[in-house]
């Protein structure tokens, strides 16, 4: 079912009563620069139009009354009492986003909240980013705090990276609070400057759920994190200026090869080139040059799968039903990998066509057929649209 500020709102009001403020965060879906961002790289990510939805109205006391749609579920959190995440459990990413604001100084008051989302949870979409971000944005807003919306996408990550456990980087944060409806965002992950760039009017990022997710994310994430750090580690003594994998060059990681072992030699491979494709296929996207973006983004697939090694058959099939269709201009893993979903690039009058093919032909390895969304970019974080009126029968608006 379609969420809408009038659905949240009203199950809101069935919860609580009372009158909420509303609230709502794209999820994002990277267009190319798979785990560039925590190597202080290149990425060149875009929202989506699915959303965390958030309702809220202010409490007098110091409670937190979270009531989640999607697990039909009501946690309390006291903002004094909050306890470090036990398991990564919804209502703990409520927690963290309360625990870091009020550490970083942020006096909050209690409220009671609703939570509705799209975005598929553990996609690849970054529902979790999503949803620490409106939160931050809702709980700072009802309690009268501006803050700058780079230090909200900061703060946020510090959710994943101190809270819940995972160490990633900036961009899904920072596309969330910062991005530019119907834009892409060039995002130097180290200096955090950023450009926006036009969307393609003539192609159409499509996002198709391979249905499996096969390992615990948190686990192989950080791995391939601390596998790039101890490369740095190994090359900084010949390569003294080397503060991150994005300080590396192609001709440099050759030079330099014997000093790793294949594994660290391949993860460096994937961080360096990939680098180099995100700037690419900026300035493909810039001169409307959807063939060249989409080259690069199958070639970051490849590198993602051979390098990087964090594909998957299904992500791996999904990627090559795709590409045979020859409306696709190229198409890749989306996240953190070992599952989740594909991003491809379609040549936007084709691409009914191409969705009902990857039904049929994903279909039919799945043995259902699978969720797929066609990316409209969104809005950043901040207040939902104004609620649609109720519609009246004519004749009683008549009476
Ligand atoms: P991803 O960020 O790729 O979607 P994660 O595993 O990082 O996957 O985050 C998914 C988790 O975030 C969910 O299991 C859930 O705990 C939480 N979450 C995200 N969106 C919602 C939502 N709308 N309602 C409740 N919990 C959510
Ligand atoms: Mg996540």
């Amino acid at each position: 079912m379609t969420i809408t500020s009038r659905s949240v709102h009203d199950a809101f009001v069935g919860r609580f009563g009372g009158q909420p403020q509303l609230f709502r965060a794209p999820g994002r879906v990277n267009i190319i620069g798979g785990h560039t961002d925590y190597n202080e790289g290149f990425v060149l990510p875009t929202t989506t139009g699915l959303h965390t939805w958030v309702a809220i109205a202010p409490r007098t006391d110091r409670t937190l009354r979270v009531f989640s749609r999607l697990f039909d579920s009501l946690e309390e959190i006291d903002l004094d009492r909050i306890e470090k995440c036990a398991d990564a459990q919804w209502y703990e990413y409520v927690k963290g986003v309360a625990a870091i604001l009020e550490t970083a100084g942020h006096s909050l008051r209690g409220a009671d909240i609703v939570i509705d989302g799209d975005i598929p949870l553990g996609g690849g979409l970054s529902s979790s980013a999503s949803l620490e971000t409106v939160l931050a944005f809702a709980l700072l807003d009802r309690a009268d705090i501006e803050i700058e919306r780079g230090e909200l996408a900061q703060l946020c990550q510090r959710v994943e990276t101190e809270y819940v456990g995972i160490r990633c980087g900036i961009m899904d944060q920072y596309v969330i609070s910062r991005c530019v409806k119907n834009r892409a965002m060039m995002l130097d992950c180290r200096s955090l400057e950023f450009q926006s760039v036009e969307m393609p009017a003539d192609a159409r990022l499509l996002v198709v759920d391979t249905g499996v997710s096969h390992r615990l994310p948190v686990g192989e994430y950080n791995s391939r994190r601390e596998e790039c750090e101890e490369a740095v580690a190994l090359l900084a003594g010949e390569i003294p200026q080397l503060g991150a994998l994005r300080d590396l060059d192609l001709a440099q990681l050759e030079a330099k090869r014997k000093l790793l072992d294949d594994r660290h030699y391949r993860r460096c491979r994937h961080i360096v080139s990939e680098n180099q494709r995100v700037q690419d296929a900026c300035s493909a996207l810039q001169r409307g040059d959807v063939q060249r973006l989409g080259e690069l983004i199958t070639a970051s697939h490849v590198s993602l799968r051979d390098d990087y090694e964090i594909s998957c058959a299904e992500l791996d099939a999904l990627v090559e039903i795709m590409n045979s269709c020859p409306e696709v201009y190229g198409s890749r893993l989306v996240g953190g990998g070992f599952g989740g979903c594909v991003v491809c690039l379609v040549d936007a009058p084709h691409l009914d066509r191409v969705m009902d093919r990857v039904q049929v032909e994903y279909g039919a390895l799945l043995g259902r057929a699978p969720w797929a969304h066609a990316v409209t970019p969104s809005d950043p974080v901040g207040p939902a649209p104004t609620i649609e009126p109720l519609e009246v029968p004519e004749s009683a608006a008549n009476s």
